[in-house]
């Protein structure tokens, strides 16, 4: 493919800063008020040069949380939206992955099982909402969801299922062709979750078993559909901070920008790949979600994987660069999370609300405040 042709999948910019297999060109540098200035009114652009974000990026801590709070509340409340995340299929994947203790390719302890029963599902959404969640989210451990026939059939029936719950329902499935996407859409899925993961030029050290263009190209299924996006990213795989800025500049370069952009730290399970990579500095995944924040500032930026890897002050100072949804439960998809209680005690302590907001306004949650997946 090439990348005008890229570009016209994705929906991505068509200018040189849009550009995703390239390295960065050199545009004219910022003054630091003129950086803080351009992006002081919150509003969405599309098209951020890459030194833009390597500029707000390299700001003080104190003046980037500054500035990604300013922008976080031009756009949303002082509220974190509970989501709830069910692996309906687990384990057994084709993709190769490294640092996912799902993939065929690796010997881990994941305790693997074929499609759930539809009741089953739908008392973890019935339990989830109960907890305050307002999105569900259910993952399959699949290249592709199979095409047609009966397992495919039963995913549609436990999406109707969720959705007459009440809840915004997202799932995981991986790449989907335009079809499957339409009848995820019209079964009832608000938004699908399908991550880039990494930058381009990272890529095929986390993923040999499909491409970054494949990815896209499922992105793009999906924004025609009609379903809204949840895209993002996990650090501390490795990668550099370049690789960091790259995937955030890819991702604010889709128009629109995805509408959810989960940031997950890397959990090193034993048997994969990545489980001997060393400590994640935690400051960094605070700029990572701050510099979200601030070049996509309509977008929810959910702090996912990896928070049984952080103490409370670090998942504080995600909240303040902007991250406003976690995951609850005790599991997300196969890894630890930290327990529903735990979560809303520390929420209380930070004078945070739980968000009663869904797209799926059927119902609201009852008593209000109370991945890393594909
Ligand atoms: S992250 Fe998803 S696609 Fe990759 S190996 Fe795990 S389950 Fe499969």
């Amino acid at each position: 493919m090439t990348e005008k042709q890229q570009q016209d999948a994705t929906g991505t910019s068509s200018s040189a800063n849009g550009r995703l297999g390239s390295l960065p060109t050199q545009t004219k540098k910022l003054t630091k008020q003129e950086l803080k200035e351009s992006f002081f009114s919150g509003e969405p652009k599309i098209n951020v040069p890459f030194e833009q974000i390597e500029q707000l990026y390299a700001l003080p801590v104190p003046e980037l949380l500054h500035l990604a709070q300013t922008v976080h509340l031009k756009n949303f409340s002082p509220e974190v939206q509970f989501c709830s995340l069910l692996s309906i299929k687990t384990g057994g994947c084709k993709e190769d992955c490294s640092y996912c203790p799902q993939s065929a390719h690796y010997q881990t302890e994941v305790d693997a099982h074929q499609l759930l029963p539809l009741e089953e599902i739908r008392s973890a959404a019935q339990e989830a909402k109960a907890g305050g969640a307002t999105r569900f989210c259910m993952g399959a451990a699949w290249r592709s969801p199979p095409k047609k026939g009966k397992q495919f059939d039963q995913v549609l029936e436990s999406i109707r299922a969720v959705h007459a719950e009440g809840l915004e329902v997202c799932t995981t499935l991986g790449m989907l062709d335009e079809e499957q996407a339409e009848q995820l859409k019209e079964a009832g899925v608000y938004a699908y979750n399908h991550n880039l993961d990494t930058s381009p030029e990272y890529y095929e050290k986390v993923i040999t078993t499909r491409t970054y263009e494949d990815r896209l190209q499922t992105l793009k299924n999906v924004r025609k559909a009609g379903m809204t996006i949840c895209c993002g990213g996990i650090v501390g795989m490795g990668e550099s901070q370049t690789d960091r800025l790259r995937l955030l500049e890819v991702l604010a370069n889709l128009n629109p920008h995805p509408e959810s952009v989960p940031v997950n730290l890397l959990i090193r399970t034993p048997g994969t790949p990545f489980e001997k990579l060393s400590d994640f500095d935690p400051f960094e995944l605070v700029r990572t979600i701050a510099v979200a924040r601030i070049i996509m500032p309509k977008s929810r930026v959910r702090l996912s994987a990896g928070r049984t890897e952080m103490d409370e002050s670090t998942q504080a100072m995600c909240f303040t660069a902007g991250a406003n949804s976690v995951f609850v439960g005790e599991k997300l998809l196969t890894a630890g999370n930290p327990a529903l209680q735990k979560d809303k005690k520390l929420l209380e302590r930070l004078g945070l609300k739980v968000s009663e907001e869904s797209a799926n306004t059927k119902n609201t949650v009852p008593g209000g405040s109370g991945k890393a997946c594909h």
